[in-house]
C-alpha cells in the first residue's frame, strides 16, 4: 500500500520548518520510526520519522527547502507484513508524530525545551479536586522546585496536582528572577561591548535604548518559557490548579483559586515549593514607584537617572550591571565590609576593580538609616561606620538585601511540620519533613537560595514520593553572580577553608596569559583550584572572568566524580578557550 508521509502538526504557533537534512533516499528501504527527515523550525528541529516499515517510493523534498504542516515529504510503499500486523492499531501516516529532540530525565532542560512550544499556552485549569489514591501527590508553588518535581512525579506515575497562582509555572525564577535578570545582562553585556570596542579600532554609535520594545523583549522570552511549562502540564496530564493552598490537616489542603473561591483537596503525599520573597527594609512596603525590590527593578517600568542598590549581594550587583548599563548613575551600599559576603576576596577584588568604573560609587561599612520618597525621588540618609551620616537622593532606590522563605501563609501549624531558627523548613536527605508524607524542596527548604538547587531536591523528593530510593547528598552546588566579570564557585572556599581550619593546596592561575582571553579583548579573571594536599583530590573550584558561570560545570562534574588535580591536568582541553585555564591551574600544583 502507498503512504504519504506528512509534515505532522509540530506544536500550536508553528506552521511550517526547514527541511535540515534528507536521511533517506528513493528505492530505501527503511523500518518504522525510522528518522527520513529532519526540520528545523524556529522553535526546535522535530525528526520525522517512517510511520512503518517499507520502501521509499518517492521523495519531494530537498535540504534547504521550507515546507508546512501537512505537506507530503515522501512516498512510501508500506511492505505487506507490517501492514498485517498493524491493521488493528493502524496509524495513518497523516498523524506522524515528530520525534522532538527531548530528554525527558532532564529537568534542568526544561527552561531549554520550553522555548519550543507555544507562547500564550495557558496552564489554567479551575479548581476540581480528584479524590484521593494514594498514588496521588500534590506539589504547592510551581517555580522550579514544583514543576520540576511534578513532572519528574508524573513520568514515574503518580497522579500530580500543581498548585500555583500563576497562569503558567515558572516561578520566581522564570517569571521574576533569573531569566528576566539574565535577559537584562545580556542587553547589558551589548552595550558595554561595543562601548569597550573603541579600543580596538571599533567604534559604533551610542545606542538608543527602547525600553518598550526591551521590555517586550524581555517579557517575550519569559513567556515562551513559562508557556512551554504550561503546554508541558497538558502533555503530562497535570492537574494544575491556579490558585494558593493552606494545610486544613496534614492531609488536606484548602485551595483559593484566583476568584477567591476555596476548595478541598484530599492528598495522600504532598510537595512544598513555595520558594522564597524579597525582604524589604523595616517600615518600608514593596510596590512603591520610586522604592523597589528585585521585581519591580525587573518591571523595567524606565531607567532612572539615578539609582541607588542596597545590598552588595548577587541580585543586587546584577541588576545594578544591567541599570549603569542602560544608563542609570549606579550607587551600591553594602553594610558588610565588601561586596558578595562569602565570596574569596581575590574573585571580589576583580569583579570590583571593574565595578568602580560601572557604577557611579560603592559604599561600603554604610547603612541606609531613612528613605523618604518625595515627589521627585528618594531622600536617603545613610551612616557610615564611624556613625557619621550623610543625605543623598536617588531617582529610585532598588532594595535586594536578602530573600525570605514563603512559609508563613501554608498553615504550617496544621502539621507536625517544623522550621528551623530561620525561617526554612527542616527536612531530611530524602526532603521528607517531619510529616513523612509531606517533602519540602527548593528555597523554602534551605540556602543556598537557587534554582539548580531546587532542581536537584525536587528529583529526590519525587522519586522517593514514587517510592523510590533517592538521596540528596551533592558534593558540589555552583554558585554564579552574573556580573561582568561573572564570578562562580563550587565546593570548598578558601574563606571556608581558613575558618574551618581546613588544610588545603591552592593553584590561581590569571588569566592574563590565556590566549581565548586576549582575543576576547580582556585580560581580567582567575581560575582557582583548591586541593587537599594529603591526595591531591579537588575540593573546590573558583573562577572569575568571562564565562566563569560556564566554566564552573566543569568544577562541579570534577567535584562530583571525586576527581584529582591530576585528572583535570590529564584530561585534554579544547584549544583555544577559557576552560585551559583548569588544566593550567591544575598543571601548577
Ligand atoms: C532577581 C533574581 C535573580 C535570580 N537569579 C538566579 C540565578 O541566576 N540562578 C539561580 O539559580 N537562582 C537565581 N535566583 C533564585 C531563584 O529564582 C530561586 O532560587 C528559585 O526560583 C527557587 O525556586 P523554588 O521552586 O524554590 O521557588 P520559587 O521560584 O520562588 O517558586 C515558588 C512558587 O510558589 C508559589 N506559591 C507561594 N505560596 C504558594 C501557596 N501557598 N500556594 C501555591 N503556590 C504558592 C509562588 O507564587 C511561586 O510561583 C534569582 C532570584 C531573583 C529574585
Amino acid at each position: 500500500m502507498s503512504v504519504d508521509v506528512v509534515v505532522p502538526q509540530i506544536s500550536d504557533g508553528v506552521t511550517s520548518g526547514k527541511v535540515i537534512s534528507v536521511a533517506a533516499s528513493v528505492g530505501d528501504q527503511v523500518e518504522a520510526d525510522q528518522t527520513l527527515i529532519e526540520l528545523e523550525t524556529d522553535k526546535a528541529v522535530v525528526s520525522i520519522p517512517s510511520p512503518a516499515a517499507g520502501k521509499i517510493s518517492e521523495i519531494k523534498v530537498s535540504e534547504g527547502d521550507e515546507v508546512e504542516v501537512g505537506a507530503v515529504i515522501a512516498v512510501l510503499e508500506e511492505t505487506e507484513k507490517e501492514t498485517e500486523e498493524e491493521t488493528e492499531e493502524e496509524t495513518p501516516a497523516t498523524e506522524s508524530k515528530p520525534q522532538q529532540e527531548e530528554s525527558p530525565q532532564d529537568q534542568k532542560a526544561e527552561e531549554t525545551k520550553a522555548a519550543a512550544p507555544q507562547k500564550k499556552s495557558s496552564a489554567k485549569k479551575s479548581p476540581e479536586p480528584p479524590a484521593s489514591t494514594g498514588k496521588d501527590l500534590v506539589v504547592i508553588g510551581a517555580g522550579p522546585g514544583g514543576y520540576a518535581a511534578a513532572f519528574r512525579a508524573a513520568e514515574l506515575g503518580l497522579s500530580v496536582t500543581l498548585i500555583d497562582p500563576e497562569e503558567n509555572p515558572g516561578g520566581v525564577c522564570l517569571h521574576r528572577g533569573c531569566i528576566p535578570s539574565k535577559a537584562l545582562l545580556h542587553v547589558a553585556k551589548l552595550i558595554t561591548e561595543s562601548q569597550e570596542s573603541a579600543a580596538i579600532g571599533i567604534t559604533f554609535a551610542k545606542p538608543k535604548i527602547d525600553v518598550d520594545r526591551l521590555r517586550a523583549w524581555k517579557n517575550d522570552v519569559v513567556e515562551k518559557l513559562t508557556g512551554g511549562l504550561g503546554a508541558k502540564v497538558e502533555k503530562q496530564k497535570l492537574n494544575y490548579i491556579r490558585g494558593t493552598a493552606q494545610f486544613k490537616d496534614a492531609h488536606h489542603l484548602e485551595v483559593t483559586d484566583t476568584d477567591g473561591k476555596t476548595s478541598q483537596l484530599e492528598f495522600s503525599q504532598a510537595i512544598l515549593a513555595t520558594g522564597s520573597r524579597p525582604i524589604m527594609l523595616p517600615g518600608v512596603e514593596a510596590g512603591s514607584q520610586r522604592i523597589i525590590d528585585s521585581t519591580g527593578a525587573l518591571n523595567l517600568a524606565d531607567v532612572p537617572k539615578s539609582l541607588l542598590v542596597v545590598g552588595g549581594g548577587y541580585i543586587g550587583l546584577e541588576l545594578g550591571t544591567a541599570y549603569a548599563a542602560l544608563g542609570s548613575k549606579v550607587t551600591v551600599v553594602e553594610m558588610t565590609d565588601d561586596l558578595l559576603p562569602g565570596c574569596d576576596r581575590d574573585l571580589v577584588s576583580l569583579l570590583k576593580r571593574r565595578l568602580d568604573k560601572t557604577f557611579e560609587d560603592i559604599l561600603l561599612k554604610t547603612k541606609v538609616v531613612e528613605l523618604k520618597e518625595q515627589k521627585n525621588g528618594v531622600a536617603v540618609t545613610l551612616e557610615d561606620k564611624k556613625g557619621e551620616s550623610t543625605n543623598r537622593r536617588f531617582d529610585k532606590v532598588l532594595i535586594a538585601i536578602g530573600r525570605k522563605p514563603n512559609t508563613e501563609q501554608l498553615g504550617l501549624d496544621k502539621t507536625q511540620i517544623k522550621k528551623n531558627d530561620k525561617g526554612f523548613i527542616e527536612v531530611d536527605g530524602q526532603q521528607r519533613t517531619a510529616e513523612q508524607h509531606i517533602f519540602a524542596i527548593g528555597d523554602i527548604a534551605g540556602e543556598p537560595m537557587l534554582a539548580h538547587k531546587a532542581y536537584a531536591e525536587a528529583d529526590v523528593a519525587a522519586e522517593v514520593a514514587a517510592g523510590g530510593k533517592a538521596v540528596y547528598e551533592p558534593r558540589a552546588i555552583p554558585a554564579v553572580v552574573f556580573t561582568d566579570p561573572e564570578i562562580a564557585w563550587c565546593g570548598l572556599t578558601e574563606t571556608q577553608a581558613r575558618e574551618q581550619k581546613i588544610k588545603i593546596k591552592t593553584a590561581k592561575l590569571p588569566w592574563r596569559g590565556n590566549g581565548r582571553c586576549l582575543t576576547l579583548g580582556r585580560d581580567d579573571g582567575i581560575t582557582k583550584l583548591i586541593v587537599d594536599p594529603e591526595n591531591d583530590r579537588i575540593l573546590g573550584v573558583a573562577v572569575a572572568g568571562p564565562g566563569a558561570g560556564e566554566l564552573i560545570a566543569e568544577g562541579v562534574l570534577a567535584m562530583e566524580m571525586a576527581a584529582l588535580s591530576e585528572d583535570l591536568r590529564k584530561t585534554i582541553h579544547p584549544h583555544p578557550t577559557l576552560s585551559e585555564t583548569l588544566y593550567d591551574a591544575a598543571k601548577r600544583l
